[in-house]
């Protein structure tokens, strides 16, 4: 049997995504739910594929293409090509997964000569037939046989010239018949040949064309940037519709909408409309066009039609909805729905809300939103005490606050992007092919267009700032500077944007992390309700651990105790310390640093109370607490030129036998305070020189350090029972974890433990109490994974630190590889991620499988968690549920993503695959 390759909206499968495209597929699904679409058919997403692949249109295809054609003109009454009642189709792309723009479309397809005279007859009105005529010609021109815009864009500036019109509603049809001309010779110049007269060519080329598109930079540019696989969408179907037109009289008109309000997510009609108008206008924000309220005073009737439409569009698809429509001559018409790109806010609210009002259960508003997206919510807002005025303001398209410097086109924002420049990209209006521009910028912003103008949607989307229509900037890419009266922002001056407000600002207005919403706070409380993985932070002061439990953390999984020693108060203590040439003189150093510590634990225990606090012994080699060698020799060569001033200063006074009162400096300083000096800077470049190693991460830190200095991680282990002891005595509730890094054998374990428990024997005895306290280990190397039994005798925890554990796994340097080789290995897919960032499941994960299974077997109530930097990361947490971790652990402002991460992980885990 041969393939089927075309569906007529009645027959269509609603919900095959994969095989009709997510347009094709809800076009299906509205006609047979009874919403009035106008009638079409999909050709499917394998013929797309087939295409492809074997550059030709599959066999057959033409023939079915007819027969559907045929279908249509029976449905509408109208004919493909016919002069006295033509049929008119748009083409349009589609595929599994939202592109919005990325892909072509076509409309008026089947205009020529002969059905054009047709139109005017039928309509009676010449001025919309001719520019529905030049409309096609432009797009089909463009579309299928690849001829630039500015090519007809020049004749069609020429004659609004010429007749000294501004707007285009002005042409008249006499000269859309000209410009019409024009383009019918640009396409023979630019061709060779004439414009098609045969309307199944015209079909024919357009479907290859559309087809192509899912091959085009932009497509391919934007699945790889959000990440879209072929498994997820593979092909683009394409979609052929009747067309209806907005733009035929005051009685038509188009319009975009949502069913909710993406921006704040509020249940109320939303969206834009243009009277007479065809809806590439409203898209492209060529016009500027109306909120949707006004058509309740224009179009009472069909107001009260576009409400019972969203209506059902929600009741019916339990999602919101962003829906496309035209009203032909008072008919209202419902071309296209999806589910709506909203900001993480407006999806927070839109679940919660929807939960509310009994139209989705609680699983489906959580899994409903990515847990990435979450990350908007921590983007800054213009400060509030802002005393500076905006010079103009456009529509607030996508929230947010952003700086920046302005740049005029998306090429530019990309290579200034690329060199580390935060930019705006400032556009009259944005199109598809400015995508690059867009995931360069920190914020966008257009002059024309709404607030559902490609722009907007595309930065909505992406969570950037945006604001649209922002019509009192005049922008001149050819000057590449903007004017706002007589104000003039250049191209590398500093604007602000508040994507909130709308509010335009010249110069850098200081920003602010906006609060959890109480909204985002239930969320995630039900997220915690179906989670089984805790969340922990990777903090290490009181602070950061307060901000880690107001986003939800219950636990430090991982306290960086070198973060500690770094701050200036401790740093010369530690110097100290690592200079110290015996065990007595470094046990000096290390009293004077233990109160500190003490101090350290202490508050961050409170700060946690009544959660676990997991504190890793001193892990980085010590030279990094040093400066490094080259400082060290430069700094040297300083003091002994300063000797030399300070000498030269007294062979003058010495010489002119008088007291000259001398500036500064010189007279608080003698040789003998500079000679100090220059000794200890020796002294630390020797040292520097004796720890030097050629690859420190893999040399003398971690426990290694431990066992050459155990009176440093005895001065930290009394510090931290010392701490557990106040707690105690103070009744605060807390549960302190003493974790050993870079461990690779039981015997390295049961020493550190052997120096435990003689200094909590001591701390209990002087203080006359009982700790509770756990200990245990990370899992970092190759070894400790493989010896996981044996550890597990002595340690009643593991942590996964699984940034070494992957350096070690790849033998990959992950100070290195980043940086190097691995954007070649991502991007030409010798790996599919980088290990770093998403945790490798196949390598890495295998070995922390076998781990845990192991630790499992030695001690059954053994606690296993991940504090690498992949413990933040919704797809690595998967696979840490799937192997029945117990935490995850990861950076303060994670929490909230971790949270509805380990939610995804339960409710999803039957579809878990290892990938
Ligand atoms: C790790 O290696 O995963 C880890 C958490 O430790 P650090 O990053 O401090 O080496
Ligand atoms: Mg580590």
């Amino acid at each position: 049997m041969t393939e089927k390759y075309i569906y007529s909206f009645e027959k269509g499968d609603g919900q095959n995504k994969v095989l009709l495209g997510g347009k094709g597929a809800n076009l299906c699904e509205m006609t047979q739910i009874g919403l009035n679409v106008p009638p079409g058919f999909v050709i499917t997403t394998k013929a797309c594929l087939d295409y492809l692949e074997n550059h030709q249109l599959p066999d057959g295809l033409l023939d079915e293409v007819k027969t559907h054609i045929v279908g249509v003109e029976t449905v509408s009454g109208k004919k493909f090509g016919d002069r006295q009642n033509p049929l008119l189709v748009s083409v349009r792309s589609g595929s599994a997964i939202s592109m919005p723009g990325m892909m072509d479309t076509i409309l008026n397809l089947g205009l020529n000569a002969q059905t054009l005279t047709g139109l005017v007859e039928q309509t009676g009105d010449a001025r919309f037939a001719y520019d529905a005529y030049r409309r096609f010609i432009q797009l089909f021109g463009k579309v299928a046989l690849g001829i630039e815009d500015e090519k007809f864009d020049v004749h069609f500036a020429t004659i609004k010239k010429q007749a000294g019109i501004k707007s285009d509603v002005g042409l008249s049809a006499d000269h859309l018949r000209q410009i019409s001309e024009l383009f019918l010779q640009v396409v023979l110049e630019e061709t060779g040949k004439p414009f098609p007269e045969d309307v199944y060519e015209q079909l024919n080329l357009s479907i290859k064309a559309v087809f192509h598109s899912w091959m085009g930079k932009r497509a391919v540019d934007y699945r790889r940037e959000f990440h879209i696989t072929p498994q997820m969408a593979n092909g683009t179907a394409v979609n052929v519709v009747t067309m209806v037109f907005g733009n035929m009289g005051n009685d038509s008109a188009t319009g975009v909408g949502f069913t909710r309000n993406p921006g704040t997510g509020a249940n109320e009609m939303y969206g834009e409309y243009l009277v007479n108008a065809q809806g590439e206008d409203v898209v492209a924000g060529i016009r500027t066009p109306k909120p949707v309220h006004e058509l309740a005073y224009e179009m009472p009737e069909l107001y009260k039609q576009l409400i019972e439409l969203r209506n059902k569009l929600e009741s019916h698809y339990k999602e919101v909805q962003d829906y496309e429509y035209t009203i032909e001559r008072g008919i209202l018409y419902c071309l296209q729905t999806r589910n709506g790109k909203m900001n993480a806010a407006a999806m927070v609210r839109t679940s919660v809300e929807m939960v509310a009002e009994g139209l989705i259960s609680k699983e489906k508003a959580l899994l409903r939103i990515n847990p990435e997206l979450l990350e908007q919510l921590l983007h800054p807002q213009l400060d509030p005490e802002n005393k500076e005025r905006p010079v103009a303001q456009g529509l607030p398209a996508s929230p947010g606050a952003a700086s920046g410097k302005c740049v005029f086109d998306a090429d530019t924002a990309e290579l200034m992007g690329r060199a580390g420049e935060p930019v705006i990209l400032l556009r009259e209006e944005t199109k598809p092919e400015d995508i690059h521009g867009f995931f360069a910028a920190q914020g966008i912003l257009t002059s024309r267009g709404g607030k559902t103008s490609h722009a907007a949607v595309v930065a909505r989307g992406m969570g950037k700032a945006c604001i649209a229509g922002a019509e009192d900037i005049k922008i001149d890419v050819r000057s590449r500077q903007a004017s706002v009266g007589d104000l003039h922002i250049r191209e590398g001056d500093i604007i602000t944007i508040d994507g909130s407000t709308g509010h335009i600002y010249i110069g850098k207005i200081p920003t602010i992390e906006p609060a959890f919403s109480e909204e985002l706070k239930t969320l995630l409380g039900w997220a915690d309700e179906f989670a089984e993985l805790k969340v922990h932070a990777n903090v290490d002061t009181p602070e950061r651990a307060r901000m880690a439990v107001s986003y939800g953390a219950t636990g430090i999984g991982l306290c960086r105790t070198e973060r500690m020693f770094n701050a200036s108060d401790r740093l010369p203590l530690v110097i100290d310390m690592i200079l110290a040439d015996s065990k007595e003189a470094r046990q000096d150093a290390l009293a004077k640093l233990f109160p500190i510590q003490l101090d350290d634990f202490k508050q961050l225990f409170e700060a946690m109370s009544p959660y676990p606090v997991t504190v890793r012994l001193l892990d980085p080699p010590m030279h990094e607490f040093l400066p490094s060698e080259h400082q060290l020799e430069d700094e040297i060569k300083s003091l002994n030129l300063y000797k030399v001033m300070i000498h030269g200063q007294q062979v003058t006074l010495d010489t002119l036998g008088t007291q000259i009162a001398l500036p500064g400096p010189f007279n608080l300083l003698n040789e003998e305070v500079i000679n100090k000096a220059i000794a200890k800077k020796e002294l630390m470049l020797k040292k520097v020189k004796e720890l030097y190693e050629v690859n420190p991460m893999l040399g003398h830190r971690g426990v290694r350090l431990g066992m050459s200095y155990p009176e440093i991680y005895q001065m930290q282990i009394r510090s931290i029972l010392e701490a557990a002891a106040l707690c105690a005595k103070q009744r605060i509730p807390i549960l302190p974890e003493i974790m050993v890094p870079q461990v690779i054998t039981a015997q390295e374990l049961i020493k550190v433990k052997s120096y435990v428990d003689q200094i909590q024997q001591e701390v209990e005895r002087q203080h006359g109490i009982r700790l509770e306290f756990k200990f245990g280990t990370m899992i970092e190397t190759v070894r400790a994974c493989t010896r996981a039994g044996e550890l597990a005798e002595v340690a009643e925890f593991f942590s996964f630190g699984t940034n070494d554990l992957t350096q070690a796994t790849f033998s990959f340097s992950r100070e290195d590889a980043e940086n190097k080789f691995l954007p070649l290995y991502n991007e030409t897919g010798l790996l599919e991620d980088n290990p770093f960032e998403v945790l490798d499941a196949k390598g890495v994960g295998q070995l922390m499988k076998m781990t845990a299974e192991a630790g499992h077997k030695t001690r059954p109530d053994i606690k296993i968690g991940i504090c690498g930097e992949q413990g933040g990361h919704p797809q690595s947490i998967r696979f840490c549920h799937h192997i029945k971790l117990d935490y995850v652990s990861c950076s303060a402002p994670r929490i909230p993503i971790a949270r509805l991460a380990v939610a995804h992980a339960k409710l999803l885990e039957d579809d878990y695959r290892i990938m």
